[in-house]
């Protein structure tokens, strides 16, 4: 089942870089995910638009979406750059970075979806690294240098339940298309023997947990 309309309008609505077609994808994956009943994790909040996918699916299952992010934007948001949105500086004098929380805290009350999801504000490693407990998805789609996808893979990777879900986002395995950092942890997710691939949706692609050895 799709998200309700009043969800999907919330979604289509909130600032972010998640297309609808892959949202979709992305939703589907969730409730699959949702139904083994452990926490959904999300590496890359910025302003909440998949985060409210994450958390529709949660809410179904009784479960709770999980969103890490620092809120001081990745390489390619910094100002000068491609994806910069100015709307999202923190202005106050002496501060002038970049600071997604309060959009996101917006988008989140808008949708009606507080109560389902934890939001965690810190470096993706390092919240992997005092994480404890197993969930049932991991999205990654945080930074997108090979540093920071590497280290979100090997940070959050063995969190994952078995039959648990890896989808990531902006695999172009076409350099003309996009960045290559996700691409190859897909491509490592796969060669690890652990994974076994469930859809292919443009750039978002679902892996299912199904070995041990990441
Ligand atoms: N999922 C979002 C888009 C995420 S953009 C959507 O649907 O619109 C990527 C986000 O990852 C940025 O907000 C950036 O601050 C965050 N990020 C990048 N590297 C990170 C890291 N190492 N730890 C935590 N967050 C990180
Ligand atoms: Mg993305």
């Amino acid at each position: 089942m799709p998200p309700k309309p009043d969800i999907l309008a919330a979604f289509e609505a909130a600032k972010g870089f998640m297309p609808v077609d892959e949202g979709l994808a992305l939703h589907a994956a969730a409730r699959e995910a949702g139904r083994l009943g452990l926490p959904l994790l999300e590496v890359g909040t910025y302003c909440g638009r998949s985060t409210i996918l994450l958390a529709d699916a949660a809410r179904e299952s009784g479960t709770v979406a999980v969103t890490v992010d620092h809120h001081r934007g990745s390489e390619e948001q910094q100002p000068g750059w491609e994806y910069h949105d100015p709307s999202v500086v923190d202005e106050t004098p002496g501060v002038g970075r970049m600071d997604t929380l309060p959009t996101f805290r917006r988008t989140l009350y808008r949708a009606g979806l507080e109560e389902h999801v934890v939001a965690v504000v810190g470096r993706s490693p390092q919240v992997a690294k005092v994480w404890g407990t197993p969930v049932g998805l991991v999205f990654i789609d945080g930074g997108h240098t090979d540093e920071h996808a590497t280290a979100d893979y090997e940070g959050w990777a063995p969190h994952l339940a078995p039959e648990g879900l890896l989808v990531i986002h902006d695999v172009f395995p076409d350099p003309a298309d996009g960045g290559q950092a996700p691409y190859r942890v897909y491509r490592r997710a796969l060669a690890s023997g652990a994974f076994t691939e469930v859809s292919v949706t443009r750039s978002l692609r679902v892996l299912r947990r199904t070995g041990l050895g990441i």
